[in-house]
């Protein structure tokens, strides 16, 4: 999501009439587009400011935008005097203003409002990936997860139209895109604010429909939203991708409910059985916090036994980091250090092993993959299946860049299938 964020902001400077430079040293402006969800990213911006100081940031403009800018606010002027922007998503939709006030020579110029309803629109946005856009139809968070800093830097949850998302749709279509990619951070809980009331499954088949479209992927899903309908969409539409990331975070339900999820373990778990029931196989990956405040052994032992039940193609899994302004930050007994350390180590071996005995399964199976990379040294084709395993193959065809093309899996290692092109 901060990545798109990042092309509709350059969208916003390129519309203006600024253009991209190959570096820093030779812009007029540097804006850092920063991420505060765990303590190692935040500490990394000020890292990075300190690189703009004295000469090198001289006659340049250097601003902060995103979720550390609004975590720290004005204290990032204190901290850095040379910074002379200080923004949060909520404000973008205020950049043209804010902009205006700094080509009018302005310092310390701020958007840091989170009260809104509005979401970012933009006339242009730049597309650094050709052959997936991305899309954000949903934007901040209300939910109140205990360890999360999302909801007090993103803002309230707020949609954006089915017009206005159909209408972007069509002109990516007409730029050349056939795979889009539909974000939020909580990105089932779409609720359409106009007329048409859409919500999540309706969106998703509405915008499969869009002609031209031929892979329709969505991230992150919220288990609680998560519904049949969303499944039943899935199984009857061929464009929408076979892929649902649903972060679990615990396998403890005493965790859950400390961490403030919404669902206990057997609920997620009755959402996994519906998207293994259907007619479709779709893979499934997730996120998992280990550390959390108070987690025993056995809690994380019960988050090794969902590992092992669910069988997920890929987990993204974090140490436990207190964040300011939430609830988990002042929770007793923190786990120490080292023991985090030691079971995101248990939990990562594990799931290797599951990856690895998994997707033996796809041996000899056949499966239609875009290709969006070469690597010329092992002279492969790279690329994705609709339920977003990488593929790397063999062809004899000169250029497949952007071309949809069947692969016959021959090989299969923890992260990656290996095959050869058959048409
Ligand atoms: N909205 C999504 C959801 O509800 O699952 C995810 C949002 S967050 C940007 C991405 C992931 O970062 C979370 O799923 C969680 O696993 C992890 N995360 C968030 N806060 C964290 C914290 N304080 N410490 C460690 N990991 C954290
Ligand atoms: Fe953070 Fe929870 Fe919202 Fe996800 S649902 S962004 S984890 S508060």
């Amino acid at each position: 999501m901060n990545a798109h964020d990042s092309e509709k902001v350059a969208g916003v400077l390129l519309a203006r009439g600024y253009r991209q430079v190959e570096s820093p040293d030779s812009a007029d402006m540097v804006l850092f587009n920063t991420c505060s969800i765990r303590e190692k990213a935040a500490q990394k911006v000020f890292t990075r400011l300190n690189d703009f100081r004295g000469q090198r940031g001289r006659n340049k403009v250097v601003g902060v935008l995103g979720c550390v800018a609004q975590q720290e606010g004005e204290r990032i002027f204190e901290r850095a005097p040379w910074v002379r922007m200080v923004c949060g998503s909520a404000s973008y939709r205020n950049l043209p203003e804010l902009l205006t006030e700094i080509e009018g020579g302005g310092t310390r110029v701020t958007g840091l409002n989170l009260d809104t309803d509005e979401t970012f629109e933009t006339e242009v946005t730049r597309r650094d990936n050709p052959f997936r856009a991305y899309l954000t139809i949903i934007e901040g968070c209300d939910y109140a997860c205990s360890y999360c800093v999302v909801p007090h830097t993103r803002g309230p949850q707020r949609s954006r139209t089915s017009a206005a998302i159909l209408n972007e749709v069509k002109h990516l279509v007409a730029g050349g895109f056939t795979e889009v990619q539909l974000l939020g951070q909580t990105v089932n809980s779409y609720r359409d604010p106009s007329a048409a009331q859409m919500n999540f499954s309706q969106l998703l088949r509405a915008v499969a429909a869009v002609p031209g479209i031929r892979r329709v992927r969505f991230t992150t899903s919220h288990p609680n939203d998560f519904t049949r309908e969303i499944v039943d969409a899935i199984d009857s539409v061929p464009a929408l991708c076979g892929h649902i990331h649903l972060p679990v975070q615990s396998g403890s339900s005493r965790i859950l409910k400390e961490m403030r999820r919404t669902y206990t373990r057997a609920e997620y778990l009755e959402r996994i059985s519906w998207i293994r029931a259907a007619q479709r196989e779709s893979s499934i990956t997730t996120d998992i916090i280990v550390g959390f405040p108070g987690e025993t052994d056995a809690e994380f032992t019960e988050t090794l036994s969902l590992l092992d039940g669910v069988k997920f193609d890929g987990v993204f899994a974090f140490k436990y980091s207190p964040r300011p302004n939430t609830s988990a930050k002042d929770m007793p007994d923190a786990i120490p250090e080292e023991v985090k350390s030691q079971r995101l180590a248990i939990l990562q071996q594990r799931q290797r092993e599951i990856q690895i005995s998994e997707n033996q399964k796809f041996l000899a199976s056949e499966f239609e993959v875009l290709v969006d990379g070469r690597h010329e040294s092992r002279g492969q084709w790279s690329g994705r299946t609709t339920s977003n395993r990488i593929v790397n193959f063999t062809s004899p065809a000169q250029n497949l860049l952007g071309q949809y093309c069947q692969v016959k899996i021959t090989g299969a290692g923890p992260n990656s299938l290996v095959g050869e092109h058959i048409a």
